[in-house]
C-alpha cells in the first residue's frame, strides 16, 4: 500500500481500525477507500441510507477499546475473510494454515477471542485472532500461552490436511 493511502485511511479510522462514513457530508467516498474496498483490504460491515461503517484491518492499526462504533459481527463471512487476510491465513494457536471452505470443518477458520468473552473480552479487532474451528474449540477459555503450548504438542488427524 502506498504511504499516502495509509495516511489517508489512518486519518479516517478510529483506534480499532473502524471507519465511519456519513452520507450527509455529501462528499464522495475517498478514492483510497474505494480502491481498498475493491482490493478487499477494507470491508463494509454496516450500511444504511445515511451512514456506512467500514472495517479496515491492518497489523498494528488497532488500539484496544478506542472505538465508539459497533463492532463488526463475528458471524459475518466477509468480516471473517477480512480477518483471515489480516492474519495471513495462519491459526494463532497452532501456526498451521486455515482453509476457508475446507472439506473438514476442523480446518476452517473461526475468530478466537484473545480475552475470552466470559472475562469481558470484546468483538473488536484488537481482541480477535484467526484460529481453526478445532483449535478454537479446544482452547475453550484457557490462557493463550497455555493453549498455544498445548497445540504445539498435539497433532490432530485433520492437521495433516492443511500442512
Ligand atoms: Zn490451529
Amino acid at each position: 500500500m502506498a504511504i499516502e493511502t495509509y495516511v489517508a485511511l489512518a486519518a479516517l479510522a478510529d483506534g480499532e481500525g473502524l471507519i465511519y462514513y456519513g452520507q450527509r457530508t455529501r462528499t464522495p467516498l475517498p478514492a483510497e477507500l474505494e480502491a481498498l474496498l475493491d482490493g478487499g483490504m477494507v470491508q463494509m460491515y454496516f450500511g444504511s441510507r445515511d451512514a456506512r461503517v467500514y472495517l479496515w484491518l491492518l497489523d498494528g492499526c488497532t488500539a484496544p477499546g478506542e472505538s465508539a462504533l459497533p463492532a463488526p459481527s463475528i458471524y459475518s463471512h466477509p468480516v471473517l475473510a477480512a480477518y483471515v487476510r489480516r492474519d495471513r491465513g495462519i491459526c494463532h494457536l497452532c501456526r498451521y494454515r486455515v482453509v476457508p471452505n475446507h472439506r473438514y470443518a476442523e480446518a476452517r477458520p473461526s475468530l478466537d477471542h484473545l480475552v475470552p468473552r466470559v472475562e469481558g473480552g470484546s468483538d473488536y479487532p484488537s481482541n480477535l485472532a484467526v484460529a481453526h474451528q478445532s483449535c478454537n474449540k479446544a482452547r475453550r477459555d484457557l490462557p493463550i500461552e497455555v493453549a498455544r503450548a498445548r497445540e504445539s504438542e498435539r497433532s490432530p488427524w485433520w492437521r495433516r490436511h492443511v500442512a
